[in-house]
């Protein structure tokens, strides 16, 4: 066995080898040495334990090479996302439009005028200009930006009712999931939690009781990732608002999602609109930007001028802004929406949304003969209709109609099955489906690049 440590060459004759001398000019000498250090190491290894020398022994400098590509590869690997869910939280939410994508760019390469104002050379508003645009497009006063909803909620809180009680709905004090509950938020804002009503209903009447001398807030959580049905009742957004004006309380909403756009015109079941709870009356409005709106992760608040002058002076605000790239990349994004008849077609996340199973069948039965083709001989490929997932809490109950190749193994073996999702998740770009009913389901609602998924399945 000794022998065979004898074997194994020094760093220095490795180095002296021109595969070595290509690979160091193009990684670095330092970083070379020490992935033939790791190598050293690993054949001493396997020769203790196999006692035999590793079979790349034969050809140090092609692992050496394979060794450093495989621990370049990102953490944050691009995959396509076939699981049918369109905004999948552990997939990274929306897809950005191509101009938020080139705006993000261009914010990262260059300085940008993030706190400076080009009319008199002084100090500007981080905020000031997506304001602007939130104003425009949701007839708010005013508007504050922060690191995402569960923050915009944090700071509505923390800034307007420190050690005072807010009354919240039994039936809305909602798990988004990620540890983020509404009791929890409150008692990080250092706010009493005045729960009013039962599971499933509330009236009025059970928040006009609560209203007491350390009220600061009526607050209104959007229910968007479960529904309760039966004999319910809740206080309307509009009711609840009323109240708050003949108590002088501001009524705060955290809409979860919220749609810039009327959804229903494009046949997709109706989801609140911040400007419509604006119009309403509501004091603050809060709402995520990487969920329907189809932007960057960040956190919208618009209302009323005082109250988010309030929150903009909270020592929190420092805490939970964002940053340029962010801001850059929402500010692109909130600019399709002024041309709203153009949206469908550039914004990616209304794009796959509203994509008809009939489009979607076609894409199905254009992609079939490669399918077949690649795995057709251990596995049976059909299409089958399926329903997609909005995802991120939006619309829980409503479904969209769509298609999925659905691959069965012919064995009918689960482990079949398995090595092909494994197969799919080991590849240069990661092909995610689903399992169902002994097959894999590959919803093609959110798929665009198709020469890539064929090249991934042919591998
Ligand atoms: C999603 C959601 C949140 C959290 O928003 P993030 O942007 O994920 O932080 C808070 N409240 C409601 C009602 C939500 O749906």
């Amino acid at each position: 066995m000794s022998n065979l440590f004898h074997q194994l060459p020094s760093i220095d004759s490795l180095l002296r080898q021109s595969a070595m001398q290509a690979l160091s000019a193009e990684w670095g000498h330092v970083r070379l040495v020490a992935i033939l250090r790791e190598m050293q190491q690993s054949a001493r290894e396997h020769i203790r334990q196999q006692h035999q020398l590793p079979a790349w022994n034969q050809d140090w400098a092609n692992h050496a090479r394979s060794l450093l590509h495989q621990q370049s590869r990102s953490g944050l690997r691009p995959v396509l996302n076939l699981s049918g869910t369109v905004l999948h939280t552990n997939l990274g939410r929306a897809q950005l439009a191509e101009t938020a994508v080139a705006a993000a760019a261009r914010a990262m390469r260059s300085p940008v005028t993030l706190e400076y104002s080009l009319d008199d050379a002084g100090r500007g508003h981080r905020d000031r200009a997506l304001a602007d645009l939130l104003c425009q497009l949701t007839g708010a006063e005013d508007a504050c930006i922060v690191n995402n909803n569960a923050a915009a909620v944090l700071l509505m809180l923390a800034a307007l009712a420190p050690g005072k009680q807010v009354i919240v709905s039994r039936g809305e004090l909602v798990e988004i999931g990620g540890a983020f509950r509404i009791p929890d938020v409150m008692t990080q804002a250092g706010c009493t939690l005045r729960e009013v009503g039962t599971t499933n209903r509330t009236h009025l009447k059970d928040y006009r009781q609560a209203i007491e001398e350390d009220t600061a807030l009526l607050m209104k959580v959007h229910t968007s990732n479960y529904q309760i049905q039966g004999f319910t009742r809740a206080v309307s957004e509009a009711e609840l608002i009323a109240l708050g004006e003949e108590s002088d309380l501001p009524v705060v909403v955290d809409l979860g999602s919220g749609s810039l756009i009327d959804l229903s015109q494009y046949g997709l079941p109706e989801e609140p609109m911040p400007q419509r709870l604006i119009a309403a009356g509501a004091s603050l409005v809060s709402f995520s930007g990487d969920k329907l709106l189809g932007g960057p992760q960040a956190g919208i608040i618009i209302g009323k001028k005082a109250l988010i002058e309030r929150l903009q002076q909270h020592p929190l605000k420092r805490a939970l802004r964002v940053d340029k790239v962010t801001l850059a990349a929402l500010e692109a994004t909130l600019q399709l929406y002024r041309q709203p008849d153009k949206l469908a077609e550039q914004l990616p996340t209304l794009r796959f949304l509203t994509r008809t199973r009939q489009d979607i069948q076609a894409q199905g039965l254009r992609l079939l003969p490669a399918v077949e083709a690649a795995c057709g001989q251990q596995f049976c490929v059909a299409l089958a209709p399926c329903s997609s997932q909005i995802g991120s809490g939006s619309l829980p109950i409503e479904r969209l109609p769509g298609t999925a190749l659905t691959l069965t193994p012919r064995d009918g073996s689960g482990s079949t099955l398995m090595a092909l999702t494994r197969k799919l998740r080991e590849g240069d770009v990661p092909v995610i489906g689903r399992i169902h009913d002994g097959s894999l389901w590959l919803d093609l609602r959110t798929l665009e690049d198709e020469e890539l998924f064929i090249r991934m399945i042919s591998t």
